[in-house]
């Protein structure tokens, strides 16, 4: 039997992914969305909830949305403005899912639509900020978001997005048929499976179409993925075998 793991990376989502939604964080974001809408882009009080909901649904944020459709709103205001008044404290340090990432020997990765400061601190909180070699992030897709001359020169760039799913795996450095993804959203799993990652859709107990796997809490990876804890020593002699004959083929394709 090859008892080797089939994954050499794991991407992690942050918000909703590794900590419940049910924290009270996503309401106070939602909330705080409204009041940026109302406060800084002057829309009506009555207007805002339904406006955020659509920006979503078309554009992927309300950031997004907003320059999108004209609004000069800068990235970091808008970010210190939504999430800097965020009360991180209802995010509880998670013990059981510290022991669980520290017990796996891969390549560990976060991917969040969120902004840097943010992904710090909720990682923070949860006491698992040092389990992750690496943090993708609202920058990392946006790095050139702050030379448009028009807020609708440049759109921003986020999952479910193929160019943002590409800037992952390109700034992971990953190779996504070797790399375990994990996502709350139906869409950014859809998108991972599509750029070839294997997919596991948390906060559900039911697969959709494009999710190899689905866990109620991240907490199951253990009993639903145990193929993450495949012997190592056997992958690597799984992957030299697999490159030399990978080479083969190459050089066949190449002669033929
Ligand atoms: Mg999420």
């Amino acid at each position: 039997m090859d008892s080797s793991s089939p994954f050499d990376s794991i991407i992690f989502d942050l918000d909703d992914t590794l900590y419940s939604s049910k924290t009270g964080i996503g309401q106070s974001l939602k909330k705080n969305i409204d009041d940026f809408l109302v406060e800084k882009c002057g829309f009506p009080v009555s207007k805002a909830s339904a406006l955020r909901v659509e920006l979503f649904k078309t554009y992927g944020s309300s950031l997004a949305g907003l320059r999108a459709i004209g609004y000069d709103v800068d990235a970091d205001d808008y970010h210190s403005y939504v999430h800097g008044r965020l009360p991180y404290d209802l995010i509880k340090p998670d013990p059981q899912l510290r022991s669980i990432l520290r017990r796996i020997n891969q390549r560990k990765i976060i991917f969040t639509n969120s902004d840097r400061i943010h992904a710090m601190k909720a990682l923070d909180r949860l006491g698992i900020t040092d389990c992750f070699e690496q943090i993708i992030c609202f920058e990392t897709m946006n790095f050139n978001l702050s030379k448009a001359t028009r807020p609708e020169e440049i759109p921003v760039i986020l999952k479910p997005s193929m160019e943002a799913m590409n800037i992952a795996i390109e700034a992971a450095q990953v190779d996504p048929y070797r790399t375990l993804f994990l996502d709350d959203n139906v869409k950014n799993i859809a998108a991972g499976k599509a750029v070839g990652l294997q997919t596991v859709l948390v906060g559900r107990s039911t697969k959709t179409k494009e999710a190899d796997y689905a866990l109620e809490i991240v907490t199951d990876l253990v009993q639903v993925v145990p193929a993450i804890w495949f012997k190592e020593e056997e992958k690597d002699q799984k992957i030299t075998r697999t490159r030399s004959e990978m080479d083969f083929v190459a050089t066949t394709a190449v002669g033929a």
